[in-house]
């Protein structure tokens, strides 16, 4: 996303609408969140002091189910950006056929200056105060700064306030108080799923060459599951540098390099070469799987890949999609290719809500059928209107709520 991010999403918002013909009090519904939570709690400190922290949630829209998503604990949040990713969630949700609403918030504080015990008082406490919860009303999971641990700690201050096991109330917790497995791999492995669909539909070869930009949670996992199954990853990178391989890297082996090293640098057997060297290689797909605005109006035009799947949020500038567009290269968006994370979220509070725990096998199935069915679905919509993907998967994910608002007379 860009600098500003709310500004972004509803951009797409008018965009798609007007393509999807969607009621204009729909989109207008769709504009501003259903709710936005401030709020302030206290936390008594290690040295005895006692801190009051802001917190947000925002609620953007429940047509198609509770609200659901991320806690961001960072030091710079802002209530618009937490606005911003409950819009682009109530999409994502959309587009991955998952039953809910988006929702997002977080605390402002640098958790990294916090002790362990101040830690779990804040995660306590911001649970506590959290005005709505519950697996039917808001189900908060992970994000920058919360982990399985601080997931772990407001499930169990969740159910001490209610009284009563209630698992389905919060994700990404640990799978010893009722979290999934496969939550680790989750988003990588779906971007892996949905690469395997389009190396079919876009005409290229099994063990066709790739490039991974990043290869942290979702890259490392990706170029894992590439090696694995016999395609080239020609090159991969970090923020300290990339490599690259002719033969393909073995990036099981990487993996357990960078495990000791933290990082892919003078990995043996590869070239080192520079992150935008490595972008504009000439590759069957590339994967930007790092951070956002990778590819901009100033790399578009030397972009020699046959396919972009956009593993991180926001990898490709809007100015630079159209640039690839004209070179006829495809874009597989983000709000497609890494909503894994989201639909295996879905599969947990599924698990809690039934107490029946899934096995491995059973998630990655289940993944693997959710996913590939929203691509497909958007790569259909995309060749009947002749629109870009992402414009087709946001298509999709209005035309959904639409109908949700409509039967439910909102509108
Ligand atoms: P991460 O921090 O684990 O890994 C990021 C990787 O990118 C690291 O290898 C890092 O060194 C590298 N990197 C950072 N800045 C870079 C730069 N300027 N140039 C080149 N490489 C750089 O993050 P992650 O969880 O793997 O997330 C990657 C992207 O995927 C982000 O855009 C994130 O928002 C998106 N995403 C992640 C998830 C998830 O489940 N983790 C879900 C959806 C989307």
């Amino acid at each position: 996303m860009s600098a500003n991010p709310l500004s972004t999403a509803l951009y797409s918002l008018r965009q798609a609408a007007e393509l999807a013909v969607v009621d204009p009090k729909v989109v207008e519904l769709l504009s501003v969140p259903k709710r936005t939570m401030e709020f302030t709690f206290p936390v008594r400190m290690d040295n005895g002091e006692v801190k009051i922290f802001t917190a947000y949630r925002v609620h953007w829209c429940d047509a198609l189910g509770g609200f659901k998503d991320g806690t961001r604990f960072t030091e710079n949040l802002t209530l618009d950006e937490c606005k911003a990713l409950a819009l682009w969630m109530t999409i994502k949700h959309g587009v991955g056929g998952i039953p809910a609403g988006g929702g997002k918030g977080g605390v402002i504080v640098d958790p990294g200056k916090l002790s362990e015990w101040e830690l779990e008082r804040l995660s306590r406490n911001y649970m506590r105060h959290l005005p709505m919860k519950g697996a039917w009303v808001d189900v908060p999971g992970a994000d920058i700064g919360t982990s399985e641990k601080t997931q772990g700690w407001m499930l169990d201050e969740y159910e001490s306030i209610v009284g009563f096991h209630s698992p389905a109330a919060i994700n990404d917790k640990p799978t010893a108080v009722s979290g999934t497995l496969g939550t680790d791999e989750a988003t990588g492995l779906g971007v892996y799923y949905v690469f395997e669909q389009a190396v079919k539909d876009f005409g290229l070869k099994n063990g066709c060459s790739v490039v991974v930009q990043g290869f942290g949670k979702v890259g490392s996992v990706l170029a894992r599951y590439l090696s694995e199954n016999g395609y080239k990853v020609i090159a991969t990178g970090d923020i300290y540098g990339a490599i690259q391989s002719e033969d393909g890297i073995d990036c099981l082996e990487l993996d357990r390099y960078v495990s000791n090293t933290g990082s892919v640098v003078d990995f043996p057997g590869t070239k080192a070469i520079s992150n935008q060297e490595m972008l504009e290689m000439e590759v069957d797909v590339l994967i930007p799987a790092a951070v956002q605005s990778v590819i901009t109006v100033e790399n578009a035009s030397r972009i020699k890949a046959k396919l972009v799947i956009e593993a991180a949020n926001g990898p490709v500038t809007p100015d630079a999609e159209e640039i690839l567009q004209d070179k006829d290269i495809p874009v597989i968006p983000d709000v497609a290719a890494n909503v894994g994370g989201a639909i295996v979220c879905h599969f947990e509070r599924i698990q809690g809500l039934t107490d029946e725990y899934w096995d491995l096998e059973r998630v990655r199935e289940q993944l693997q059928n959710w996913i590939t069915r929203a691509y497909t679905k958007m790569v259909s919509t995309a060749r009947e209107k002749d629109i870009s993907m992402r414009m087709a998967a946001w298509v999709n994910a209005l035309q959904k709520i639409e109908a949700s608002v409509k039967k439910r007379g909102w509108v």
